[in-house]
């Protein structure tokens, strides 16, 4: 007879807020100073930039706009192609719709999950401006071989690095890796702000462009005539959401390091359950584990991606699907985005993957319990 487990409630991810955000978001309230005119963006953009290795920061409010602010910054418009990966969240390929350029799929590597680099050449087309890998779950791409294609076929690189904030790729951080880097700050992400973004670069007139662009194309410099010479955007984060970003920040490494033993473990208690399957880390790289997700092989394991859901809901765990494949988006296929290429790789994880639990604050007793649930889910148990 097994014995009795007693039940839990676990949140799939929740956000940690263990440093000084009271402290800084009550000074912002007490100074009066709550809109993107006030210290703490300044603070943040500087020290999130810094933390990245790259020289500069702009502020916005939430990840998808910053990847539409660095689309626009590198002059991507209508008639340019720029290649994502097929399996990613939908705010990559709608960043790229918004600029009137058409987004191109290419479906995700069976260890890695990101994009499959040996596969994006055979869609470089005369009209592709640009390649925007992301780095799932914190895993970072390739970017060798990445920039190499790229400056084969003088491309640019946007990295949508919206889940890996302290990531690594030899040694340098995600932010100093591309021409041009999106974070988002929301409430799941490794650091977050409630809702934010960021985009970082080491180039000056990428930067000043973006800070351009963010706030509806009032120049940068001399006296305010209200004349406009481009369409720009309202795209500023206000001084409290910074004031959260700063404290966050503060704590960067310490938050890292707590995804990257909680991976570690899950990765340890579950590795002679069959049938499941982790990410597998890119070579040479830090995966700083946004989310723990696991890839179920339904023969092996004994019971399907959807009836270990169901079983762990039973038990107080909250899961989610993995993101659905762009080529299966309905608001893409009605823009003429390809539906019908082989993103075999893409379905499975679609199909076949969950997300554990995966705050930074998870215990090892929760941690522990999850893995327990999963195993008397398993048939072979
Ligand atoms: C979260 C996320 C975004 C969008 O960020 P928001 O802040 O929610 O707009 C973009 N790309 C990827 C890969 C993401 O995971």
């Amino acid at each position: 007879m097994t014995k009795e487990i007693p039940k839990r409630k676990i949140p799939v991810c929740s956000p940690f807020l263990n440093g000084q955000e009271m402290e800084f978001v009550t000074e912002a309230l007490k100074d009066g100073w709550i809109s993107s005119s006030g210290k703490y963006v300044t603070a943040f953009e500087q020290e999130f930039s810094r933390y990245c290795g790259a020289g500069y920061g702009i502020a916005v409010c939430n990840g998808t706009m910053a990847l539409h602010l660095a689309l626009v910054a590198l002059g991507i418009g209508p008639g340019d192609e720029v290649i994502i990966p097929d399996f990613t969240m939908i705010a990559s390929a709608l960043a790229v719709v918004y600029t009137g350029a058409r987004p191109v799929f290419v479906d995700a590597h069976p260890d890695t999950w990101n994009i499959d680099v040996s596969a994006i050449e055979a869609k470089i087309t005369k009209k592709t401006r640009c390649l925007m890998p992301v780095s799932i779950f914190g895993n970072p791409c390739d970017m060798d071989a990445i920039k190499a294609m790229a400056q084969k076929h003088h491309l640019f690189v946007i990295e949508d690095a919206a889940e890996s904030h302290g990531a690594e790729y030899k040694a340098k951080k995600t932010g100093s890796l591309a021409d041009i880097t999106a974070f988002s700050f929301f409430a799941n992400k490794n650091l977050t702000t409630g809702e934010g973004g960021m985009v970082v670069t080491n180039d000056k007139k990428l930067a000043d462009r973006c800070r351009y662009f963010k706030n509806l194309c009032f120049p940068l410099e001399g006296p305010r005539n209200y004349i406009h010479e481009d369409i720009g955007f309202n795209y500023r984060m206000s001084n409290l959401h910074a004031a959260i970003g700063l404290a966050q920040v503060q704590k960067a490494d310490e938050y890292r390091a707590m995804r990257i033993k909680n991976a570690r473990l899950y990765q340890e208690l579950l590795k002679d359950v069959p049938g499941i399957i982790f990410q597998k880390d890119t070579s040479d790289s830090l995966h700083v584990h946004w989310m723990n997700a696991i890839l179920l092989d339904p023969v092996l394991f004994g019971k399907t991606r959807d009836q270990l859901m169901a079983s762990l809901a039973q038990q107080g765990i909250e899961t989610r699907l993995l993101f659905i494949g762009m080529h299966r988006q309905p608001c893409l296929q009605r823009l003429g985005c390809d539906s019908q290429g082989a993103y075999s790789i893409t379905d499975n994880l679609a199909f076949n993957g969950l997300y554990l639990p995966s705050a930074s604050h998870l215990t090892d007793e929760d941690i522990r319990y999850v893995c327990q649930c999963i195993q008397r889910t398993c048939s072979c148990a």
